[in-house]
């Protein structure tokens, strides 16, 4: 178990998962899995930049 100081930043990496890849953050947060890598990445930059919005539907 890590302990994150409350502003830690949102540090997102990519795994892959079978034929899947999926993406996750140092918070916890892990996004839905991907049929592409291209994806997966997206949802990582994307939760960097808006970590606590992410789930909003638009
Ligand atoms: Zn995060």
């Amino acid at each position: 178990m890590h302990e994150l100081p409350a502003t830690a930043p949102h540090h997102t990496t990519t795994m892959e998962r079978g034929s899947f890849a999926l993406a996750r953050c140092s918070c916890g947060w892990s996004g839905p899995a991907r049929r592409s890598r291209d994806r997966a990445r997206t949802d990582a930059t994307d939760h960097e930049r808006a970590p606590s919005g992410g789930d909003v539907p638009a």
